[in-house]
């Protein structure tokens, strides 16, 4: 059971909004609605850099939005699994070689290939049902990212169908981060549908706190204090249906086709990359708590905080010292 830890009761606190502007920075906001999820930009710099970077990440949005969506017929993604194969843009390459090493490094954990599995359970097309053994047995029939192959600016798709929802959220807030950059924007956060990413420190000077959030409330169990990093979660508790009392969230294990039981609430990763973040954290809520540990210990250029079904809390040691709670919680040692 998760206990409050008195210590620090106090300091739970909700992040991203409230920061002292620098007198020398002026800060702006921007909201997009793109890859079903709100979006929400904040940049601080000079005010004609602050502009061109937060037009140019909107037009990024749009662009990635577009190329990624699997039921727009000019995205890469519909041309790749309507006919088996495509020349695609340089973006989507990239993502797609990215995703097959978490593919392969997580043993298929992370699987780009369970498009068919989660189409049956209808989180597609949120026509929600529960399918019998032998419709999820065909389905799995036709997942497997092993049979994904790029080469040159070509993706072969073996005869699998491609869905890049697992992590085309971080590749984009990745992407925004570098045109913050390249637009002399100093400091910036980013968040999309919850999946934040900063750049520099708070307009103030200090470490922007980001807040993990409990699966079971509008309640959060702790906070993190980074620069530069993007901190993404996952969690059955953001998409799911409930039928005959039974909960079907969206995060599918991609060896037995139904929704990943690891023992996980919810998983959040803090790295410098949101694209690994974002493919790890949906990889290790399907791994559960002890695969991950022991791919956290294989693994670097992550940390993690998690916390399992039985309400306990842990985080690996890299983020030590930029984690609190008002709940104890263990940490996990290299
Ligand atoms: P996330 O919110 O980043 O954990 O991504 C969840 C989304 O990734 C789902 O809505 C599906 O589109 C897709 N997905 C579901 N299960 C997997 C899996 N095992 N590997 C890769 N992508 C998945
Ligand atoms: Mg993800």
């Amino acid at each position: 059971m998760r206990r409050l830890n008195i210590l620090t009761a106090a300091v739970c606190v909700v992040i991203l909004s409230s920061c002292a502007v620098n007198n020398e920075l002026s800060g702006s906001e921007r909201t997009v609605y793109a890859m079903d999820t709100v979006m929400t930009l904040k940049a601080f710099g000079g005010d004609d850099e602050v502009g061109a970077a937060l037009d140019e990440a909107e037009k990024e949005i749009k662009y990635l939005d577009n190329i990624l969506r699997r039921e727009n017929p000019d995205s890469d993604i519909y041309k790749i699994n309507r006919t088996g194969s495509a020349e695609v843009s340089e973006d989507t390459f990239k993502l797609i070689k990215t995703a097959l090493d978490i593919c392969e490094s997580t043993d298929g954990a992370f699987d780009i290939s369970t498009a068919p599995v989660s189409d049956l359970w209808g989180f597609y097309t949120k026509n929600f049902y529960v399918p019998s053994d032998i419709e999820i047995a065909e389905a799995l029939s036709g997942v497997g990212y092993e049979n994904i192959y790029a080469d040159e600016n070509r993706i072969y798709a073996g005869g699998v169908q491609l869905d890049l929802g697992g992590m085309a959220k971080g590749y984009l807030s990745e992407k925004i981060m570098e045109i913050f950059k390249n637009n002399d924007v100093r400091s910036g956060i980013v968040s999309l549908g919850g999946n934040v990413h900063t750049l520099g420190t708070k307009p103030d000077g200090g470490k922007w706190r980001i807040a993990v959030q409990d699966p079971d409330s509008d309640e959060y169990i702790g906070e993190i204090s980074v620069n530069d990093k993007a901190v993404i979660t996952s969690g059955g508790y953001m998409r799911f249906f409930e039928q005959d009392g039974i909960v079907y969230h969206h995060i599918i294990d991609p060896k037995t086709g139904y929704p990943a039981k690891s023992g996980i609430k919810s998983v959040s990763i803090v790295s410098d990359s949101g694209t690994l973040a974002d493919g790890l954290s949906t990889a290790l809520f399907v791994m559960g708590l002890d695969k991950s540990e022991e791919y956290w210990r294989t693994h670097s250029g992550f940390d993690a905080v998690f916390m399992t079904d039985d309400d306990n809390i842990y985080i690996t040691e890299g983020i030590e010292d930029c984690f609190e709670s008002r709940y104890d919680y263990t940490v996990i040692r290299r």
